[in-house]
């Protein structure tokens, strides 16, 4: 897998971002390297009271960081992203964060129902995993309801912290919750939001992207065509893992085209399993 990837991988963190350590400048020689089409980077901005990463944004620091990646010779193309945690909660805070930055695209993530992480088994504890997956769902339609963000990131990353948990995780949401999926992407494709393919959960043991293949298949069928592919790079050791798989899984159900963003407006680019 390392050349030809004519893929935008629209979720890469940078030493921007307190949980991360790959400067972007790396980043970006290296998908110089292994032939990607582009990097959408992202940096957390959260407000959430236990988030690890909450406080610690500098837009100043972070566009410097870009600005060296983009000095980089034969760098592809890079594209100027936030991952706001939360944001139907903190989408204001975040943007009056940013301000000053132009923005190619903004991220929404959602780690946190209330006070529990579904990143953590500890997130699970106590709790009956099918009530607080579908509290997840739930949230996750007002988030596409109402925060102004172009991606909806990782849908279905609580299997992180559930497997962590021990519990199963192969768990089908279309099944389970039709209903709440279909809202979610009718909000989605009436406000024009992407769904992420997101990649890093290949690289732990639930090993399936989030959203799975099934959910997927049934945003296609709901009318969604807006998607994006992120490997959630956080460091260079998993530096673009599963891309081509994401590709694979996102053909396998009928889409033929990925998107980036540029000035917070999709553009499409075709993908090829
Ligand atoms: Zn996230
Ligand atoms: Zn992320």
């Amino acid at each position: 897998m390392k050349s030809g990837r004519r893929i935008i991988d629209m979720h890469v963190h940078t030493d921007d971002s307190p949980d991360a350590d790959i400067p972007a400048a790396d980043v970006a020689a290296r998908a110089a390297g292994e032939g990607l089409l582009g990097i959408g980077f992202v940096a957390h901005v959260d407000f959430h009271p236990a988030d690890r990463c909450r406080g610690a944004f500098s837009a100043e620091a972070y566009s410097r960081s870009l600005e060296r990646a983009r000095e980089m010779p034969g760098s592809p193309v890079l594209l100027t992203g936030i991952e706001v945690g939360e944001p139907h909660l903190f989408i204001a805070e975040a943007m009056e964060k940013a301000d000053g930055m132009c923005l190619d695209f903004v991220t929404g993530g959602l780690h946190w129902i209330g006070e529990r992480s579904v990143l953590d088994a500890s997130g699970f504890a106590g709790v009956d995993p099918l009530a607080l997956v579908e509290e997840y769902l739930r949230v996750s339609v007002e988030m596409a309801s109402d925060a102004s963000i172009d991606i909806l990131a990782h849908l279905g990353v609580w299997r992180r912290g559930l497997a962590r948990a021990g519990g199963r995780v192969d768990i089908d949401e279309t099944r389970l919750w039709p209903g709440l999926l279909w809202r979610l992407f009718e909000a989605m494709t009436d406000r024009g939001i992407a769904l992420e393919v997101n990649t890093a959960g290949l690289r732990r043991p639930e090993s399936v992207t989030y959203p799975t293949a099934s959910v997927l298949r049934f945003y296609r069928e709901c009318g969604g065509r807006i998607v994006t592919i992120g490997s959630d790079t956080h460091s260079e050791s998993h530096a673009f893992y599963g891309l081509s798989q994401g590709v694979e899984i996102l053909a396998s159900v009928g889409f033929t085209e990925a998107f980036g963003f540029r000035d917070r407006r999709p553009f499409p680019y075709p993908i090829k399993a």
